[in-house]
């Protein structure tokens, strides 16, 4: 039984693999390299990056990475087939991900298999990676919509033969938290082997799963920067971590402070720019407006703030606005060195409020002293 909380978590993460492969998404060898850096930098401990069988280009950006001699464990996507890990060996490597279909769908419709053909399937492809001293995590692919106790079965071979983890992927993103907290328990009460979660976010549950997971016994989960990865994505690195910081009172050892930083960077490499509400990590999450919050904000921004936003590198702003209040608007007038003893603050207010539903937007300073002026 391997519930260990005392045990580190340990992110691995996949924005160079599972978030490459989103639709349209393509990062240069320089972009992939800088991806790596600044997720090593920040503490991440092991990588996802890249599917060696592809070809040789990706061999070569992997190999590359390689050479960066990163802290972080450098880890390949392959099927449960010999020739994609022999291609990983030849990158230089030294952990695989071996990835096979576990449920009676994938095995029948997708792969035209059975059961006992994937038993002996990882048994082959196992074999060969333990043969070579690879650190292998086994891959049920599908694995929210398998038989559990055929995953018991597979969990029970793997560790007879030599796996060092199993990765439970919810790979359509169709359980809920609850779900997925019953499946690895389930799991975790049954192998000695460690646990990881890798959850899509098809029904916006990517994050909460990857959580559930980890509470459950889960030892490993798969994140992305920016949440990027197949259709709706995966879990968000950065809302994973804060979420175990802030919501479960663990700290899986991440410098978060670069958090902006890295988002904006991959938003970029990626094409998929983040929007503004975007949880931990859009620009606006610390924006506040209405009068009620602005005003608790200003009395203490604890009143308001979950957490301090420097803590991923972002800064508190107060909005000016159709909802703001008279302590912003004094705030914001003694921000601009105009004294508000000057105005009649509450027909200010009534214009600040106009002018902020007309133009739909929120005022600027300049915009501010205009209506001083014009007041
Ligand atoms: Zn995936």
């Amino acid at each position: 039984m391997n519930a260990a909380p005392n045990r580190p978590i340990i992110i691995d993460d996949t924005t160079l693999r599972d978030g490459e492969q989103t639709a349209g998404v393509a990062f240069t060898l320089a972009e992939k390299k800088e991806i790596a850096r600044r997720l090593d930098a920040i503490g991440v401990g092991e990588l996802e990056c890249g599917i060696p069988a592809m070809g040789r280009e990706e061999q070569a950006s992997i190999r590359a990475l390689v050479e960066m001699g990163l802290s972080a464990r450098l880890i390949t996507w392959n099927r449960a087939v010999v020739s994609d890990i022999a291609a990983s060996l030849a990158t230089g490597v030294q952990a695989v991900d071996i990835s096979l279909s576990v449920s009676d769908i994938h095995i029948e419709h997708k792969l035209g298999k059975s059961r006992d053909w994937v038993r002996e399937q990882l048994k082959v492809a196992l074999g060969f990676a333990k043969e070579h001293d690879l650190y292998v995590s086994v891959g049920g692919e599908d694995a929210s919509r398998a038989d559990l106790d055929f995953l018991v079965e597979l969990l029970a071979i793997a560790e007879a033969e030599g796996a060092d983890r199993f990765r439970f992927c919810d790979t359509l993103g169709i359980l809920d938290p609850f779900a997925t907290f019953d499946k690895v328990r389930y799991l975790a009460d049954r192998t000695r082997l460690d646990l990881e979660v890798h959850t899509h976010n098809d029904l916006g549950m990517a994050t909460a799963n990857a959580i559930a997971g980890l509470r459950a016994g889960a030892r490993f989960v798969n994140t992305t920067v920016n949440g990027l990865g197949e259709r709706a994505g995966n879990a968000a690195l950065e809302e994973v971590v804060m979420a175990l910081k802030h919501a479960c009172g663990i700290d899986p050892g991440i410098d978060t402070r670069g958090f902006v930083e890295l988002s904006r960077y991959v938003g970029q490499a990626s094409s998929r720019p983040v929007p503004d509400w975007k949880a931990v990590v859009g620009e606006k999450v610390f924006h506040h407006e209405s009068g009620m919050h602005a005003d608790g904000v200003l009395k203490n921004p604890l009143n308001y703030e979950g957490y301090n936003p420097a803590e991923v590198g972002l800064e508190r702003s107060l909005i000016l606005g159709k909802h703001s209040g008279r302590h912003g608007l004094r705030e914001r007038l003694a921000l601009l060195g105009i004294d508000a003893a000057d105005h009649n603050l509450d027909s200010l207010l009534s214009r600040v409020r106009l002018f902020s539903e007309r133009q739909k937007r929120p005022l600027s300073d300049a915009d501010l002293r205009h209506l001083c002026r014009a007041a």
